[in-house]
């Protein structure tokens, strides 16, 4: 975590949560955070909800004033038409979201997701005023064949290839480490966050290389979160599973707090 990157911790919820237990739990989030007067500025809290519940949180937070932001876990390449199912860059943007993660593993495996097809969706996302959080990493078998950070950073260099330097966000979640309970080290997060920003810096430049925050993501709670935090090119988390325990969740949030 370098000092002049806001780290970013952020929840997503998969298919998880109808949109009255969305507003039950961020309501809850938002207080725990509150009542252990969580510094925002210090450390950025997102949720990352199903599209169904972005109305909710979106009046719970504008309501309610919190300082949570939110986002979609997708969306389409397309900004508007005869494409069914999709939800567009522009909706999301218009429910107030942030973020919207980009060719998670469950996309890229379950939905066919390729390269070609997340660099679109990456492009349709910075037009719409959306910060993506696009996601890489390598199965076991890509482990053991390429060595740990080749693929991720193929990946990536797809992602952005041909676009002008924005402002994005990378998650590495090794496929390995995703719902396994079997998270990276420190050290083999830190070795390929490192290089996703030196091709970052290679590709955009220097400025971007710098300013951009790369997540670690893989079976992230709060037992280890701080020894991930404390690597140089790790700067926040993606998180799975633990993201649904308000009271973990809240935990890893405040990493700061508990650092050893
Ligand atoms: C994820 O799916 O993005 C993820 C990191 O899941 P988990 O934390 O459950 O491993």
């Amino acid at each position: 975590m370098a000092v002049d990157r806001r780290p970013l911790i952020a929840g997503n919820w998969k298919m998880n949560l109808d949109h009255l237990q969305a507003i039950a739990f961020t309501q809850k989030l938002a207080w725990t955070l509150r009542d252990a007067r969580h510094d925002y500025a210090t450390t950025e809290v997102a949720v990352i909800p199903p599209f169904t519940d972005l109305r909710s949180i979106q009046n719970l937070v504008e309501g309610d004033k919190f300082d949570l932001v939110y986002g979609g876990q997708d969306l389409s390449a397309h900004d508007a038409g005869a494409y069914t199912g999709e939800i567009s860059g522009a909706f999301l943007r218009a429910l107030g979201s942030t973020y919207v993660i980009i060719g998670h593993s469950e996309r890229r495996q379950y939905h066919a997701e390729t390269d070609d097809v997340v660099r679109a969706k990456v492009a349709t996302a910075i037009r719409n005023d959306l910060t993506p959080i696009v996601c890489v990493g390598e199965t076991e078998a890509d482990l053991a064949q390429f060595g740990p950070s080749s693929l991720p950073v193929a990946q990536l260099r797809a992602a952005i290839d041909g676009l002008s330097p924005a402002e994005i966000v990378v998650a590495y979640e090794p496929v390995w480490a995703i719902g396994t309970g079997k998270a990276a080290t420190e050290d083999q997060a830190q070795q390929v966050c490192a290089a996703l920003r030196s091709a970052l810096t290679e590709t955009w430049g220097l400025d971007s290389g710098d300013a951009t925050r790369i997540l670690y993501g893989g079976s992230v709670t709060s037992s280890n979160i701080s020894a991930l935090m404390r690597q140089p090119d790790v700067d926040g988390a993606l998180v799975g599973g633990a993201s649904l325990d308000v009271i973990e969740f809240s935990s890893i949030c405040r990493f700061l707090k508990h650092a050893v």
